[in-house]
């Protein structure tokens, strides 16, 4: 049987950049409005079934993304690269980073728990032995790459961790190892299927992310984040084939862009993640009835999130609202984000894009380094319409209400 792996790599970014520190998470974060439920409905499209996808149904295999994921974490280094710090110190650089990342962007409905094994566990061979590049494979028919590694990695600890008690499974390299993440982004996870390689426990290696280096900035711990999605099921939202292209997304979803200031994921992600309420989620079907729709932003806590107004069996327009909040520091035209999801599209080829209401302006985020400034100005405002000439969906955006909520009417597609 043919193996089928995906490896998707964090994203690709330049140097150093200011940014608002993720502080203590508001209260208000503990109270969702009712249990996150996985998508359901006419709205949950199905598409790609053996990758990260869109898709809105995760496949059997990958990680589970809601309630209390637990993430072994390991630390490794080699005797051309031995640590110069303590794995504590190495851990600090992620957590509670990233667990309260997850907490907030979720509405308190991932309880992510690190359970790290503080010692560093010294690979055989120097680094260059194992042939690690950016896009290097998992193939379990080889004595080099990420298999020998895992290998490794999976002899040393195998006698003492149970690997049945995991989600997934981090495992952080020595920063030295390798280039600087500012020259290549070498983090990489390998997820859903199995991989070919079973540990003493008798379940699969996978759903493993490899951080390697440092990205730069007060953020720069989201590119835990950003792999451990991918083992929950999310796909590349950047362009993986380096073709010169302005972002398809940019800064609103860290699947695109993970360096700098902070940026919460899109509804449609927080739904297949099982962080949505099914209340939560507006659908407007083929030929319904137009309608009016309250939309609380992103990073607020409750109320209505996304409208989904499916295009094809494959592909749908999704409206949410975006406004400035604790993970999203950067928005600086707060309104309604609209983009298209194609859950047929592969992981890396744009299969989710922002439609840009003010296309060529440049944006309005141009502080950072690591922020693609064209589709920071994105968003529709109060009067403004988008209609999808090929279907005839379209979203106006009705008024910003005094509570920070917006009201949009919608009209579905038509068949
Ligand atoms: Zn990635």
């Amino acid at each position: 049987m043919k193996l089928k792996v995906s490896a998707v790599l964090a994203v690709g970014a330049a140097t150093a950049a200011a940014a608002i520190a993720l502080g203590s998470p508001p209260n208000a974060v503990a109270i969702p409005s009712g249990p996150g439920a996985p998508p359901s409905g006419p709205c949950a499209l199905r598409g790609i079934s053996n990758d990260v996808a869109e898709s809105a149904d995760t496949p059997a295999g990958f990680a589970r993304s809601s309630g209390v994921v637990r993430a072994l974490t390991l630390f490794i280094d080699f005797p051309d690269a031995r640590a110069t710090m303590s794995p504590h110190a190495r851990f600090a650089e992620f957590f509670p980073a990233a667990t309260d990342y997850f907490r907030i962007s979720s509405y308190g409905r991932l309880t992510y728990h690190p359970i790290p094994l503080f010692q560093w566990i010294r690979m055989s061979r120097p680094l260059a032995a194992y042939g690690i590049q950016r896009g290097a494979s998992f193939d379990p028919a080889s004595d080099s790459g990420y298999h020998a590694l895992s290998q490794e990695v999976v002899r040393a600890v195998d006698p003492i961790v149970d690997f049945r008690d995991y989600d997934v499974i981090n495992v952080i390299a020595s920063p030295n190892a390798g280039p600087p993440a500012t020259r290549t982004v070498l983090s990489v996870t390998f997820s859903g299927g199995d991989m070919g390689m079973k540990t003493a426990d008798g379940v699969p290696f996978r759903n493993t992310s490899f951080i390697w280096s440092r990205q730069t900035g007060v953020s720069a711990f989201r590119v835990l984040n950003h792999e451990n999605a991918h083992s929950f099921g999310l796909p590349d939202l950047y362009y993986t084939d380096e073709r010169r292209a302005t972002p398809p997304v940019g800064h609103w979803d860290p699947m695109d862009e993970d360096w700098g200031p902070s940026n919460d994921f899109v509804g449609w992600h927080k739904w297949k993640l099982g962080w949505l309420s099914p209340d939560q989620v507006h659908c407007a079907p083929h030929n319904g009835t137009p309608g009016e729709h309250t939309l609380t932003p992103v990073s607020t806590p409750g109320g209505t999130k996304i409208v989904v107004i499916p295009t094809s069996p494959r592909t749908a327009l999704v409206a949410e609202a975006r406004t400035r909040g604790l993970l999203d520091p950067t928005v600086c035209r707060p309104g309604v984000l609209v983009y298209r999801v194609a859950t047929d599209v592969p992981s890396g080829r744009g299969p989710l894009r922002i439609v840009d209401a003010t296309p060529h302006s440049g944006g309005c985020y141009k502080s950072s380094k690591f922020v693609e400034p064209e589709l920071t100005d994105a968003t529709f405002l109060p009067g403004d319409t988008y209609t999808d000439h090929t279907t005839g969906a379209a979203v106006t955006v009705l008024t910003e209400n005094p509570d920070g909520t917006y009201r949009v009417r919608v009209t579905p597609a038509r068949t």
